[in-house]
């Protein structure tokens, strides 16, 4: 293990050694993170990235750990978590967000302000820096359909500004930011009437309520939407509702939803993964793609 005392010294309170997943992702399963870092803002993100770099430590960082799994061997080196960089801004019709801002509270406040465009995306449970990383969306809604441009740093360590032309994005895709940390976006919005706009937001609010299991630990949904099709249909008529391997659990209200029905190893989960796979093929034909992001060894 590496000489961590600088990490110790800088950060204090905000750097964990051996920090269970279970603390730091939606699922509430897997491994330990080695070293653990919450930078306070953006040049303490920095530094930490420099010192990584200079000692040859690989650096993962995370928002809300709301789409990842990580497996029950752990993530050596150092995770740093974005949640203290949560500064927003509203001016005229354009917001400014930190990474570690909750990608909702750009929903709301957009709302709240009469800005229309992302009001859709209401309840997305991440980080503003991981919703742009998959383009993360709902309802017809996608985080990119506001981003005006990125302020971002690669593994050099230096600032790189991204407008959003340079780069190209889809359905849970937005190619070439691998190798960049997400400091802050910008949004642009059309006016519209904020009442409208509120209750928009609500009626996605109730919805999420109504039909996806957020009273369990869970990664959202699993998989991709296969074309012209939906994961969670396929899986329901594989008979999946329900299906259990140890703790994971094919959630019964949402089939497209693993929930951790208590104490569910990375292992349980990622055979679950396996099994719901093995059986839709042979069900329908459909391969479906993962769209949760698998960290460590598996
Ligand atoms: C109940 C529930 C409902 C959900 N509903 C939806 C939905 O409707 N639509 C949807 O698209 N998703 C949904 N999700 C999945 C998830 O919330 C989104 O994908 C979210 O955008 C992930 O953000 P995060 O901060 O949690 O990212 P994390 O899981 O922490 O990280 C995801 C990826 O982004 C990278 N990353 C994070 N921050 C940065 C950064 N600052 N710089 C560089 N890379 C970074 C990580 O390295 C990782 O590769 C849901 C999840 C849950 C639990």
């Amino acid at each position: 293990m590496p000489d961590y005392s600088p990490l110790k010294n800088k950060f204090g309170n905000y750097c964990l050694f051996n920090e269970p997943a279970e603390n730091f992702t939606t699922y509430r399963a897997g491994g330990r993170a080695e070293a653990l870092v919450k930078p306070g803002d953006a040049a303490e993100l920095l530094w930490l990235a420099g010192w990584c770099r200079d000692v040859a430590v690989p650096l993962l960082v995370l928002g809300r750990g709301s789409n990842v799994l990580v497996s029950d061997k752990g993530l050596p080196g150092v995770t740093a978590l974005t949640e203290r960089l949560t500064g927003l801004e509203v001016s005229g019709r354009a917001i400014t967000a930190q990474a570690g801002a909750l990608w909702d509270e750009v929903a709301r406040l957009s709302a709240e302000n009469g800005l229309a465009g992302l009001e859709k995306t209401s309840g997305i449970p991440g980080s503003v820096g991981g919703a742009l990383r998959m383009n993360a969306g709902a309802f017809g809604q996608e985080t990119f359909d506001r981003l005006v441009s990125l302020e971002t740093f690669n593994a050099a360590g230096e600032t790189v500004r991204l407008l959003k032309k340079d780069i190209a994005f889809g359905y849970r895709r937005a190619e070439g930011l691998g190798g960049l940390t997400l400091l802050s976006a910008r949004f642009e919005f059309e006016r519209a009437d904020p009442a409208v706009l509120r209750q928009d937001r609500s009626c996605v609010l109730a919805s999420r309520a109504a039909k996806q299991p957020l009273e369990f630990p869970s990664a959202g949904s699993v998989f991709k939407r296969p074309p012209g099709d939906y994961a969670s249909r396929l899986i329901d008529a594989a008979g999946l509702k329900g299906h259990k391997v140890g703790g994971a659990e094919v959630s019964a209200k949402h089939a497209g939803f693993i929930i951790n029905s208590g104490g569910a190893t990375a292992a349980d989960i990622y055979a679950l993964i396996g099994e719901v796979r093995a059986r839709v093929k042979e069900r329908s034909g459909v391969a479906l793609e993962l769209e949760q992001i698998l960290l460590g060894e598996f």
